[in-house]
């Protein structure tokens, strides 16, 4: 069994509907996970936004104009009079669905069910091309079988067996079409595994299936070296180990979703990062193999808030630093990074929900200082402890940027600095002239 994810823009049109049709045709057995056409979901928050505000005239506005585009989308995507008529009243039926939100209270569980239409209409859709096409496929309900649990965690368990039964209803078959993104949770409720988390339903299924390979298909040749986004001249990395994939996607790669390698990784299954719209680059592999070669690449991570704790008695004291997690662990806030000295403690959290409470209880121990708007820069690669190059290259390229937090040895693969996010694009552009060997040699 093969996984073979398609992100928005793989799925962005009707033309390019046709081309992922092209890429899933060979005879083995395969589920493709879509994520919703590009721009849906970000129209849906917006929606949703609107109808968090009452103001159901724009709401209506909003939904009308989606409509509009999905309809041009089925002019375009099907041949038939029937099949037209068919995705027509699909539509119908999902945007009536929107539309009556405009009429009752809207709380965050009706938003989850607005965010959950794109999903459920790029795979209904794209069923339906299938089938006009003459191609054996069948449509898998990902809310029958994806499922988080009270901790918001993937209830991997359930998934698997779920996963069977659902797979077992169709002995026959060998190409399933599902939802990413979309799940149930706790409650039986509609909910999602946060924003690009099609990644991470794709790695999901792919341990549930104990598939042979996981395949994320996007706009991008694979795994640059640095932001392409940001940074001029970044490149494709033809090898990752999952360590260093984790930490990449973990500190803003935004082409995995930050949880996106762990499921693949327990199951040691290699995961391909390839492009739709050139599909026979080589793109990104990401397995257990780990190839050396210093630096790899780096990610930056934004949203991210410092926080200093000053105590003379931290001096020595055994369970200082226990009392001091416990208030996190409390608030179920994790921290990323961690730096000690003898009488401070500096980390960094990304959810700052319950900064104040946090603050409140850890004024207890100490003095405490709150940095907001930071950035941790992620540099990934094999260093090898007795190995200073890497090391004294990232230092010296970022010589005129101020460093607020600096991390090693947390792991062989990952070096971590926190720094205003000001100074990011700074940063990154310094990274990527002096650190990675190929832009030094094209220099
Ligand atoms: P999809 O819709 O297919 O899930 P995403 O937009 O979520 O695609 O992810 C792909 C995008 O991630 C790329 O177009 C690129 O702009 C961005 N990106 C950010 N960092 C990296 C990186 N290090 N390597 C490749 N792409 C990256
Ligand atoms: N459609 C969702 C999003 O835009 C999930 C995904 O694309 O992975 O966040
Ligand atoms: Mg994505």
């Amino acid at each position: 069994m093969r996984i073979l994810k398609f992100g928005g823009t793989s799925v962005g049109s009707a033309e390019r509907m046709r081309s992922v049709s092209a890429l899933i045709q060979s005879g083995e057995p395969k589920i493709v996970v879509l994520s919703a056409m590009s721009g849906t979901t970000n129209a849906l928050v917006q929606i949703a936004e609107t109808l968090y505000q009452n103001k159901n005239k724009e709401a209506n506005a909003l939904i009308d104009a989606l409509h509009d585009k999905y309809k041009q989308v089925v002019e375009e995507l099907y041949t038939t009079a029937d099949k037209k008529k068919e995705a027509n009243s699909l539509l119908t039926t999902h945007f009536d669905h929107l539309r009556a939100f405009t009429q009752d209270l809207f709380t965050i569980h009706e938003e989850r069910a607005v965010l959950a239409q794109g999903e459920l209409l790029s795979t209904a859709l794209f069923q339906f091309f299938l089938e006009e096409n003459g191609i054996p496929s069948v449509l898998l309900p990902a809310l029958n079988f994806m499922k988080i649990d009270e901790n918001e965690e993937p209830d991997a368990p359930y998934i698997a067996k779920q996963l069977k039964v659902e797979l077992a209803k169709y002995p026959e078959a060998t190409l399933f079409i599902t939802q990413g993104y979309i799940c149930r949770n706790t409650f039986g409720e509609i909910d999602n595994l946060k924003r690009g988390g099609s990644d991470y339903s794709a790695s999901l299924i792919g341990a549930a299936a104990d598939a042979d390979e996981i395949q994320i298909w996007t706009d991008i040749d694979g795994m640059h070296n640095n932001d392409p986004r940001i940074v001029k001249n970044t490149y494709p990395i033809a090898q990752l180990s999952f360590d260093e994939a984790a930490e990449l996607a973990y500190f803003g790669a935004k082409i995995l979703h930050p949880s996106s390698v762990t499921p693949a990784k327990q199951k040691n299954i290699p995961v391909r990062l390839l492009n739709t719209m050139e599909p026979e680059a080589k793109g990104t592999t990401i397995s257990a193999e780990r190839v050396g070669g210093s630096i790899k690449a780096v990610a930056a991570k934004d949203g991210i808030t410092a926080i200093k704790i000053k105590s003379g008695r931290m001096l020595l004291a055994y369970g200082f630093l226990r009392s001091v997690f416990e208030v996190f662990e409390r608030y179920k806030t994790p921290i990323d990074m961690i730096t000690t000295s003898e009488v401070a403690v500096s980390l960094t959290i990304d959810n700052d929900r319950f900064l104040d409470e946090i603050v409140a209880e850890l004024e207890k121990f100490g003095q405490v200082e709150v940095d907001k708007e930071q950035t941790i820069i992620c540099v990934v690669g094999d260093f090898i402890a007795k190995d200073s190059g890497p090391g004294l290259r990232i230092f010296e390229s970022l010589k005129e940027i101020p460093l607020r937090m600096i991390s090693f040895g947390g792991s062989r693969s990952n070096i971590s600095l926190l720094i205003d996010t000001g100074n990011k694009v700074e940063a990154l552009t310094k990274l990527n002239d002096g650190i990675f060997e190929r832009n030094k040699a094209n220099a």
